[in-house]
């Protein structure tokens, strides 16, 4: 199954003869089987099959497989949201006592669960600037640095991350690099074939698409070689006492141990599944993501060139706008097109962007991004507004910052829309 089209399509999912042809709702928590001899293959991971729908379920497997086969893994697996799947790519590796360098641009829940969440439970992070040279790069790392994370194009900040100077960097230090790929999708951007290890998602966005599941999903490449860095991944390989002293490693190889430890253990533990319905609906927004991710990428760009000439606008960040200091890098990582979101100052400040917002008519006001429906907020009201406006500079957002997502109608009505606003202030 070669082209990404084709694999958004029929990716994952092959009806036998007579059976459904789209994916089947497994809508049960449990399975049945002839003898407990049959079962208790199953526990020790001698044989492959379902027991229970916390570990794992026919629906999820399928659409996991679809999301593995996009970003060209090995292996994959849902969760329950994108919170979820950052967070089990980093804890599969990170135990207390463990490092992890990330990039400063990242989503918001991504940076808490970092800096504070993981800090309690004894992962330290080091942040560093998504510009930052290789050195200054090289030297946020210390001895128990375990991976590596950043986002292909971070949300809100608009930054497109130097995939292959990060892999290259984390490679350097014997550890893998995990990349959030929310926001390009694997329609515009596969940053495996750029050396990233492991690829999350938050499926809430683009791949839904629709705005009705949240979800997420952890990709892993099977490139790295987990034996040759065995001191530093002892969860790999050395015996889970935990799961009948298996060690993953070994009995799953590079191409399987992440995900069946991050499935056999942590999802285990954690219980943070997405429920078949919500896979099933995450499912058909995949059917159409080639086709929809180009008409946002237009909007988008379409928006992004209307704003950055209006004299209302004092600036405006987009990757796929000339002159945009993401330009480049969004050229070689994604040269088909970025995303839909575009960040802009309104000239006037905090007033005239509140202004501008309750103008707009097709543009909601709503906390999202990347859905079929065009949407906007203003951070320094609604997700920041418990900072003053000193505060909001000190955190790279303007109290006139707009994030904007392009949604899927018709980009002249968008414009339209973006013009009759600002000529409101
Ligand atoms: C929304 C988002 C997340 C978190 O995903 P949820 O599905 O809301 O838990 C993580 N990373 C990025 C880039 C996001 O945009």
């Amino acid at each position: 199954m070669s082209s990404i089209e084709t694999r958004c399509v029929q990716g994952g999912y092959v009806a036998g003869n007579g059976e459904p042809r789209q994916v089947p709702i497994v809508q049960s928590t449990t399975f049945k089987y002839d003898s407990s001899e049959d079962m208790g293959k199953l526990f020790d991971l001698e044989a492959e099959g379902y027991f229970y729908t916390r570990l794992q379920n026919p629906t999820n497997d399928a659409v996991a497989k679809k999301i593995c086969q996009l970003e060209g893994g090995s292996a994959a697996m849902l969760t329950s949201s994108g919170q979820a799947a950052t967070f089990f790519s980093l804890f599969n590796i990170c135990e207390n006592g463990g490092h992890v360098v990330a990039s400063s641009a990242i989503y918001g829940g991504s940076y808490n669960l970092l800096a504070h969440t993981m800090a309690k439970m004894g992962v330290e992070s080091t942040f560093v600037s998504p510009t930052c040279s290789r050195e200054e790069l090289e030297a946020a790392f210390r001895p128990n640095t375990k991976a590596v994370f950043g986002e292909s194009i971070a949300n809100p900040a608009l930054a497109v991350l130097d995939i292959q100077m990060f892999a290259e960097a984390a490679h350097a230090h014997g550890v893998p690099l995990i990349v959030d790929n929310t926001f390009p999708t694997p329609v515009n951007c596969r940053p495996i074939e750029w050396g990233a290890d492991i690829v999350t998602h938050s499926t809430t966005k683009y791949m839904d698409g629709h705005g009705s599941a949240v979800g997420g999903a952890i990709v892993d490449s099977g490139n790295f070689d987990w034996m040759a860095h065995a001191d530093k991944f002892p969860g790999l390989t050395t015996p889970d006492e935990s799961y009948h002293g298996i060690v993953y490693a070994q009995k799953f190889g590079q191409q399987g141990a992440f995900i069946t430890k991050a499935t056999s253990q942590l999802m285990r533990d954690f219980g943070s599944i997405q429920s078949p319905q919500n896979a099933y609906y995450l499912n058909l927004g995949l059917e159409s993501l080639h086709v929809r991710v180009p008409q946002h990428c237009k909007n988008g760009q379409a928006a992004a060139e209307f704003l950055a000439t209006h004299p209302k606008v004092a600036s405006v960040r987009y990757p796929g706008l000339k002159g945009d200091r993401y330009y480049d890098l969004a050229q070689k990582y994604m040269p088909n097109g970025t995303c839909g979101v575009v960040s802009f100052d309104v000239a006037g400040g905090r007033a005239a962007a509140e202004r501008f917002m309750g103008a707009l008519k097709i543009c909601n006001i709503e906390t999202h991004v990347a859905d079929s429906r065009t949407c906007c907020l203003h951070p320094a009201s609604a997700t920041h507004r418990q900072m003053s406006d000193e505060e909001l500079v000190a955190a790279g957002i303007s109290p006139a910052m707009v994030r904007l997502s392009c949604g899927l109608e018709g980009t002249d009505d968008i414009i339209a829309d973006l013009e009759q606003a600002l000529a409101s202030i």
